[in-house]
């Protein structure tokens, strides 16, 4: 009689944590534990944040679908960036007050925000950039998406424009299943990849990891200095040179995984010198502590209906490139135009942008 009671309590907590998330915000949450994360790579271990996890919360909020077409097409920057950034302050409070609600019942709970923490033991950490805790792991094993081929979650509502976060608690809770594999949409078209100015995911090399006896697979990942660069806006025209992302820098973006770390300083200074945007999300972290979002194409570019994704790559890469106004409006121009127009600078500005060979310096 009293197991039963026991189980019901954790029945009754279960339910109301997921009615909560969906509440406050989340379109889809699930619950992952340290039985169904068994195995998993270390950002998968629940122990890292707390010595007494048993399980997680995860949940997944969707940023708005009709922004997304206007990012691509450079007509609208500012909505979809400060929708991004409102979203995800508004998974960072779900997490809190999940966390503050475990609290006040009685359990520990660690509230893990959706991004922009990072592991601080080992000496690279700053460039290793591991998260505390992994909540893609969570995610795909407790059934909120897929993985798709960009080693993003994708969702069958919302693609992977998608924000995630959890929370970590020592409450025992019922785990949800992850999905079924043969439903994963992910036909693995690569248009994540051609979107991806820095060549952040290997084309051909995939990764497996085992969560809780169930093995999931998505394209290895290269240097994560190749995301900060271009994501991070220090650069943004793509090798074609036909299309940039919404950032006016067209530094160049190297081939090699060892090559970016050497091209990181330049960009970085000029990015810190050229006028200041406003918006974007504080982060101590990088260089001026802000940082707005001048690419995320990766995560925009996947939706479940085909036809979608490949109507979201053409506007991208029909797009133009950007360039900057001294003032530091932006404008969007043909290719042909944004080169006449940096030719034009002086040599001091133009070195904001570009890395100018030495003979035309002087
Ligand atoms: S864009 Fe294509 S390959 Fe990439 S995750 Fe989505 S469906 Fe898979
Ligand atoms: S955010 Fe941009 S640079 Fe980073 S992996 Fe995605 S497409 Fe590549």
């Amino acid at each position: 009689m009293e197991e039963l009671s026991k189980e019901s309590k954790i029945v009754e907590l279960t339910e109301t944590l997921k009615e909560m998330a969906l509440i406050l915000g989340a379109f889809k949450v699930g619950i992952a534990t340290t039985e169904t994360l068994l195995g998993g790579p270390p950002s998968a271990d629940l122990t890292y944040v707390l010595p007494e996890a048993k399980s997680a919360v995860c949940f997944a909020l969707a940023f708005d679908q009709n922004l997304i077409d206007p990012y691509f097409r450079k007509m609208d920057h500012e909505s979809l960036e400060t929708n991004k950034v409102r979203i995800t302050t508004l998974a960072n409070g779900i997490s809190l007050e999940i966390a503050d609600f475990l609290q006040q019942s009685g359990y520990k709970a660690v509230p893990q925000s959706a991004n922009f923490v990072y592991r601080r033991d080992t000496e690279n950490w700053l460039l290793d950039m591991h998260p505390p805790i992994s909540h893609r792991y969570l995610a795909v094993r407790s059934g909120i998406g897929y993985l798709g081929y960009s080693g993003n979650i994708i969702t069958k509502e919302y693609g992977s424009a998608i924000v995630l976060a959890s929370v970590v608690t020592d409450a025992e809770l019922i785990p949800t299943d992850s999905l079924p594999e043969e439903e994963n949409y992910c036909d693995e078209c690569k248009l994540c990849l051609s979107v991806c100015s820095s060549g952040y995911v290997d084309p051909v090399e995939k990764v497996t990891v085992t969560l809780g006896g169930k093995e999931f697979s998505y394209g290895k990942r290269r240097s994560n200095s190749r995301c900060f660069l271009v994501c991070g806006g220090l650069t943004g025209l793509n090798a074609s040179r036909k299309w940039s992302t919404w950032s006016p820098a067209r530094f160049k973006i190297p081939e090699k995984d060892e090559d970016f770390i050497a091209a990181i300083p330049t960009a970085t200074q000029a990015y810190l010198e050229r006028p200041k945007f406003k918006g974007g999300f504080f982060i101590c972290l990088i260089p001026g502590s802000r940082m707005e979002y001048t690419c995320s194409n990766c995560h925009l570019v996947c939706h479940p209906d085909k036809k979608v994704r490949n109507a979201r790559y053409k506007m991208l890469i029909e797009s133009g490139v950007v360039i900057q106004e001294p003032d530091g409006t932006r404008r969007v121009v043909s290719p042909e135009e944004a080169k006449e127009y940096l030719k034009s600078m002086p040599m001091e500005r133009r070195k904001l942008y570009e890395s100018i060979p030495e003979e035309k310096s002087v």
